[in-house]
């Protein structure tokens, strides 16, 4: 009888383990977009200050939709390390170029049968070149960015033209996107840093705010080292839960007590897609640190001193404990704390070239803003997807 409480009350635990939220944590995103208003200077800084709560509870808002869609995970990450040791020398800067280069081609005839199309026989040599003449990057939001939404990517035979050569019986072309599963974090923020600069250029502040919010989320994960690699969670190295740990478990451990969040002004940013390369690979540079440190630490400190179970909102929940913490994050002498400033300062550096790059509008009039219409239930949706789904895409906890 004893035996059977124990077994019993050990599946209530296990089963009631849940694990630390992911990216930065909610508590690391909120905190980050939060901080990032007191970046600005007198122009900016009374409508973001206005609207802070709102900035802070919505810098989550990326997370939830990976749960409503499939195209929103990749949008959190790139796994640069895939495309090779020197991936920073190689990975072509240009979305368009990036998908094309990577993509498989295959033409399907009346009868469904399909016919791969090799580069070089079908596929013209020079395809890859000629994306510095930009016309098959033309082609390539004519035609096929759209279709990357659908099931399939399927387009007319002729649709890019010279490059491909399509056999006699061509009904359609199907193209097979081996590229965007691995993240297009660094392709992705400059589009949707143009959305804001429109945003600002209509005095749109509902936009603005939606945006701003969002764009806050994608540049602090790229200021995380784990979202720049296949080995999101330790799991290529026997580390899983390394995610969590580093990003959530560590800042909330010790960002309120420790860090110091005076980061300095929000600066200009000239070319915001070379930028936010650099930061990616700021960020993979420290990936190595970030294993390695807690490979070594796991392997000498004592095995049963490194999981803990800690009571929270009345559930308990399985996590790293205190100071197997301490222990790691010494390690790692200032490496979060650097992160989180440097994501603080970036994000109020978006927020303000996209102002600057929409020709400085006055926002100082445009605080009020009627959040009663269609927005609370997008809202309800989202709450409802992120409570009761799964995520749709890379989950960077399991
Ligand atoms: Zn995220």
């Amino acid at each position: 009888m004893k035996q059977l409480v124990k077994i019993v009350l050990f599946l209530v635990v296990v089963l009631s383990i849940q694990l630390v939220s992911p990216d930065w944590g909610f508590y690391g995103h909120r905190k980050i977009n939060r901080l990032a208003v007191f970046t600005l200077d007198k122009d900016l800084f009374p409508f973001y200050k206005y609207h802070i709560e709102y900035l802070t509870a919505h810098a989550v808002d990326p997370d939830k939709r990976r749960y409503a869609t499939k195209h929103e995970a990749v949008r959190h990450y790139i796994d640069v390390d895939h495309w090779g040791d020197k991936p920073f020398e190689t990975v072509p800067r240009e979305y368009a170029h990036a998908f094309f280069k990577e993509a498989s081609f295959y033409s399907i005839n009346s009868n469904l049968d399909t016919t791969s199309l090799s580069f070089g026989h079908y596929v013209n040599e020079n395809f890859i070149k000629s994306f510095e003449a930009d016309s098959l990057k033309t082609l390539f939001y004519k035609y096929v960015d759209r279709a990357r939404y659908e099931d399939e990517i399927i387009i007319d035979c002729n649709s890019l033209g010279d490059f491909i050569v399509t056999p006699e019986d061509c009904d359609k072309i199907l193209i097979v996107d081996n590229f965007s599963g691995y993240g297009i974090l660094p392709y992705f923020l400059p589009r949707y840093y143009s959305k804001l600069v429109s945003a600002f250029e209509k005095k749109d502040s509902k936009r603005i705010l939606q945006l701003s919010a969002d764009i806050g989320h994608y540049i602090g994960d790229a200021h995380v080292p784990l979202h720049t690699t296949e080995n999101y969670n330790g799991q290529l190295t026997d580390q899983v839960g390394i995610h969590a740990f580093w990003e959530s478990r560590l800042p909330e451990l010790f960002a309120d007590e420790q860090y110091d969040f005076f980061v300095g002004r929000a600066e200009y940013i000239p070319d915001v897609s070379k930028w936010i390369w650099k930061v990616i690979e700021d960020s993979h540079d420290l990936l190595d640190e970030v294993l390695d440190f807690e490979k070594g630490l796991s392997e000498s400190y004592p095995s049963d001193q490194q999981f803990c179970f800690e009571e929270r909102l009345e559930r308990t929940v399985r996590t790293q404990c205190e100071a197997y913490s301490e222990a790691y994050h010494t390690k790692l002498d200032g490496m979060v704390e650097r992160r989180m400033q440097d994501a603080i300062k970036a994000i109020g550096s978006i927020w303000l070239s996209a102002w600057i790059d929409a020709g400085q509008p006055d926002v100082k009039k445009i605080l009020d803003i009627d959040w009663t219409d269609t927005d609370e239930e997008v809202q309800k949706e989202l709450e409802a997807l992120f409570n009761g789904g799964k995520i749709k895409g890379r989950d960077h906890d399991n």
